[in-house]
Parts: structure tokens; C-alpha cells; sequence
């Protein structure tokens, strides 16, 4: 059984204590269920893991994983920064009553806008990817008469084996500078021109679904060598090295991620060897985990429907949601594993594939996924759904966005509400 994920005597699936069947039956599905406490878990073994190796640290939640208010005061609640990348992720935190100091934005194209909304909010970090944004964020900082500390988002170098559209460390990527070409160094002159941005140290981000810290250990020791050329030739020092987020989790029996703070200690220690050979010592370290921190917590419930058997070929099970609450597998061809929740006590007697109900044939969930039984109104769980899932829904056919209900100690508390078809209408211009 997956984390959070408990068998009921009467064959169900139970989350957090609540059993499925009754939240499917109050909510309605699909319904994406976050079991708070796994949220929780991951978040201190984070911490838990940097303290064990004595580092001085700093995590911040990129929410683009998941975002919603109560996410946000969730990861305000646990004492973390969080990482935005739109001027919609950074209002929805403001909106939450986030301590705007603590948030820092990414993006490879902040709008004017953005950066004045960054500017007013005064928020604590901008990571700077690009040298029109040094121009414009000086110029609005001017005419604000604020200032901003900053990141320099470098693209070390390092192929990370993933996907290639969550590969982003490579050097030919449409993120940051680039390490090879001088690129750094020119930003760091013009920042440097810029009086109101103060830079305050280096970023990198290397990919997601990453198992191992290798990536991880050679972006640091890059940034590291960096980091020394920059005192030397700048009196830049590094007060900050952020090595953004990556770390991968277990969506199916083939994934074997490193444990969390196998990985945290290997990286730190790393990062301590490479700067104290530089004979500088390691600056404040800081991650950005989006996925680790709620992929695992989340399981959508779906209803089961309509079957299509093709004899000697394939059986379909379709169930009442798919790509439009997770486009994964048609992005990425991601894996997932499920059960028919209502049917646990059950043998897994067939394998079936099962779809979406949108109108394409890439709109599947799983491919070959052996399962008990399913009958149409059985409830299908498909776990490992909190990252990515819901933050990159859509309303395809206009299909309506599922709701999301976080559960703790068997108490459910409806975070999102389900979309309804006056939603759908709320852009109209001319009802
Ligand atoms: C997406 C992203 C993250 C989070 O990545 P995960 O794989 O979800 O941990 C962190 N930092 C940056 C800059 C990102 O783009």
C-alpha cells in the first residue's frame, strides 16, 4: 500500500483515516485527496536531514507543484520559504497571508508586471535568468526606489537523466546563463552596475525525478569554482547557493529514488568539500522541493464507467476524469500504480488499461495495469497524483476541474471546490 493509504475491514481503501468510499460519496469524484500528515512527514525529514548534517539551511516549496491558499499557509505553518513563478502563484500566496518576505520568484520571462507586483509585495529573493531582466528590474526598482536581493540562476552544465522536457540543467536549455560561455560573469557585472539589486549568491536547478545526488554534486562543485572566481576577480561572495528542487519520488515499483536524507546529506557534503577546498566556506544551502513534498501525499479518486473489450487485444476501463486532471502520462508518458478501492479484499484478476474520457486516444491513465475486478460505479484510486496533477489541469472539453480535499487525523476538510459549468462561463465576456 502506498504512504497514508490504510485497508478498512470492509475491503476499502482508507486515506488518512477517512475511507474513500465516503469521501467519494460527500465530495464526489474525481476527487484528489492530500493526506496532510505524509505532507507534513516529508517536509521534516527535509529539515530533519539538513540538521543531521549540521548545515545551515533554508527550503522553499516551489508550489508550482500544487498551489492553493491552504498550501500556502501549510508551508507557512512548517516555517518555509516559498518559491513562485507567475504573478498568479505569487498572488495566491500574498492572498494567503503569506510572509511575502519569505518568497522568491523564478521564471525565464518575468512580465513588468510581475516584477512590479514582486516590488510592492517586497519579497525576499528574485532568481535573475536573463540579462533583460537585470535591465528591467533595475529600472522598476528605481522608480520604486526599493531594492532586491537576488540569485543568479546559472545553467551548470549537468545532464540529468530524466525526461528532456524536465531536464534543465543541460547547457542548451532556455533557462539561466550559461556557465561555459562567460555568460555569468557579464550578469554579474551588470548587476553589479544596477544599485539596487544586491546579489546575494547562485542558483541552480538541474531537472526533476532525479533519483540520485550525483547531478546534484556536480552542479555544486561547479558553482563552487564559480563561486571562488567571483570573490577573486569580483568580491562577490556567495551568501546563498540554491540548488532548486529535483528530488524524485517512487511513483511505481521501477522508480528508486535515494532516500531523502541520503541525498541531503551526500549533496551537502559535497557542496562543504568543494568550497572549503576553494577556502571559502559553504555558503547557506538552500532547495526548492515541489514534488517530494506532496507527490506522494495525494491519490485521485476516480468513478469507474464504461469497459471496452477487444478480444485478444486489450480491455479498457474508462473512468469519469483523465488527461484533464492528469496530463502526465500523455506529457511524459508518466506510470502510476492504482487499486479499485472499493474492492481491496479482492485478488488483482485482470489487467486492464485505463482511459480518460476526453476525446483523444493519448487521454490514458495507465497502460497495463493489473487491478481487481472493475465494475462500473466501483471507485478507482490511482496514487502518487499531488505534484503536477492538478496544477497543470485543465478544462479540455470543458471538463470540469476536480475538487481537492486535504484529510488528517480522519478529518476531511474541502481545500478546493469542484468546479461547476457556471464556472465555466465566468470569462464570458457576452452571456
Ligand atoms: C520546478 C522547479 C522546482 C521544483 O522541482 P521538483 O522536481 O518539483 O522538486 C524547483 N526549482 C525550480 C527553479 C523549478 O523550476
Amino acid at each position: 500500500m502506498q504512504s497514508g493509504g490504510q485497508v478498512l475491514s470492509t475491503g476499502e481503501l482508507a486515506i488518512g483515516g477517512v475511507s474513500t468510499s465516503a469521501l467519494a460519496q460527500a465530495y464526489g469524484t474525481p476527487l484528489i485527496v492530500y493526506d496532510e500528515a505524509v505532507i507534513r512527514k516529508q517536509i521534516s525529514d527535509y529539515k530533519e536531514a539538513f540538521q543531521a548534517v549540521r548545515a545551515e539551511f533554508r527550503l522553499a516549496y516551489a508550489c508550482k507543484a500544487f498551489c492553493s491558499v491552504y498550501m500556502c499557509k501549510l508551508a507557512q505553518d512548517e516555517g518555509l520559504w516559498l518559491d513562485v513563478v507567475s504573478g498568479g502563484e505569487l498572488y495566491t500566496a500574498i492572498q494567503s497571508g503569506f510572509d511575502t518576505r519569505h518568497l522568491l520568484m523564478h521564471g525565464n520571462n518575468k512580465s513588468m508586471e510581475e516584477l512590479k507586483l514582486a516590488i510592492s509585495s517586497q519579497i525576499g529573493l528574485i532568481v535573475i535568468d536573463n540579462f533583460y531582466e537585470i535591465e528591467l528590474l533595475g529600472q522598476l526598482l528605481e522608480e520604486a526606489q526599493a531594492n532586491m536581493d537576488v540569485l543568479i540562476r546559472v545553467s551548470p552544465g549537468v545532464d540529468v537523466h530524466t525526461h528532456d522536457f524536465i531536464s534543465t540543467g543541460q547547457q542548451d536549455s532556455k533557462f539561466g546563463f550559461d556557465l561555459y560561455s562567460g555568460q555569468v560573469e557579464e550578469a554579474v557585472t551588470a548587476i553589479r552596475c544596477q544599485p539596487r539589486l544586491r546579489l546575494m549568491g547562485l542558483h541552480a536547478h538541474i531537472g526533476s525525478q532525479i533519483f540520485d545526488a550525483e547531478g546534484f554534486r556536480v552542479a555544486a562543485e561547479r558553482l563552487a569554482d564559480l563561486s571562488k572566481k567571483l570573490v577573486r576577480e569580483y568580491g562577490v561572495v556567495t551568501h546563498i547557493l540554491n540548488l532548486g528542487g529535483g528530488l524524485g519520488i517512487r511513483y511505481t515499483a521501477e522508480d528508486t529514488p535515494m532516500p531523502l536524507e541520503t541525498l541531503v546529506e551526500e549533496v551537502v557534503l559535497a557542496a562543504r568539500a568543494a568550497y572549503e577546498h576553494d577556502g571559502l566556506s559553504l555558503p547557506l544551502i538552500m532547495l526548492e522541493p515541489g514534488r517530494s513534498i506532496v507527490a506522494e501525499a495525494g491519490t485521485t479518486l476516480y468513478r469507474v464507467g464504461s469497459r471496452k473489450e477487444i478480444p485478444g487485444l486489450r480491455t479498457y476501463v474508462a473512468v469519469d476524469g483523465g488527461m484533464t486532471d492528469n496530463p502526465r502520462l500523455a506529457l511524459y508518458g508518466a506510470k502510476y500504480e492504482a487499486v479499485i478501492a472499493n474492492r481491496l479484499d479482492e485478488p488483482r484478476s485482470e489487467v486492464v488499461s485505463v482511459a480518460g474520457k476526453a476525446c483523444e486516444s493519448g487521454d490514458m491513465l495507465i497502460w497495463d495495469a493489473p487491478l481487481q475486478k472493475a465494475q462500473p460505479g466501483d471507485l478507482l484510486a490511482v496514487f502518487c497524483t499531488g505534484a503536477y496533477n492538478y496544477a497543470m489541469a485543465s478544462n479540455y472539453n470543458r471538463i470540469t476541474r476536480p475538487a481537492v480535499v486535504f484529510v488528517r487525523d480522519g478529518a476531511a476538510r474541502l481545500v478546493l471546490r469542484r468546479e461547476s459549468y457556471e464556472d465555466l462561463l465566468r470569462l464570458e465576456a457576452t452571456l
